[in-house]
């Protein structure tokens, strides 16, 4: 089983850069793609806590799972399969420079797994946080889980470093 230990060399060059027409797509698939700061992304996530308050989380968190099952159906058009999953979202994490996301235990394809994220991005300005932050990271696990895999999977953030963890931790498991 995948733990991200297999060492084989990323591509170093993952886009090409039109500075004339501020146009970055992904070569693999001609994706046009936007870089989107950690600050702002920080305050962003600032602002829809004191507008949303609990509200917030709901909101990332759907974003996430929306966007998570878009990237399910990307990888499920590739024919990848379900077992592929975690390669399917550590490679895009990867690549989406959200961190490095590894499986930490069980199996996502038997009904539960726990997965870490080091070196995350979602919360990475955040400190002294007393709950878990990374809403759209768990969003985006549930997402890709719910799509390739199928069912309805059940996400929680278990550790988060913005609240003084070494790194993020979520426990992913299937319902029903
Ligand atoms: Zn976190």
């Amino acid at each position: 089983m995948f733990r991200g230990s297999k060492k084989e060399t990323p591509p170093q060059d993952l886009f090409t850069i039109d500075l004339e027409h501020g146009i970055i797509k992904r070569k693999a698939d001609g994706v046009r793609v936007m870089a989107l700061g950690s600050p702002g992304w920080a305050t962003l996530q600032k602002e829809l806590s004191s507008t949303f308050i609990s509200g917030a989380a709901v909101i990332l968190q759907r974003m996430g799972y929306s966007y998570g099952k878009y990237i399910g159906s990307v990888a499920k058009s590739r024919q990848k399969s379900p077992q592929e999953t975690l390669e399917t979202l550590h490679t895009f994490a990867r690549d989406s420079g959200w961190g490095e996301l590894v499986l930490n235990g069980g199996d996502l394809y038997s009904g539960q797994a726990r997965l870490v994220l080091r070196e995350c991005i979602f919360c990475l300005h955040i400190k002294e946080a007393s709950e878990p932050v990374c809403h759209m990271l768990v969003g985006l696990v549930g997402g890709v889980a719910d799509e390739v895999i199928g069912g309805t999977h059940r996400v929680i953030e278990e550790k988060c470093a913005a609240k003084g963890d070494k790194v993020c931790e979520i426990l992913v498991e299937r319902v029903g």
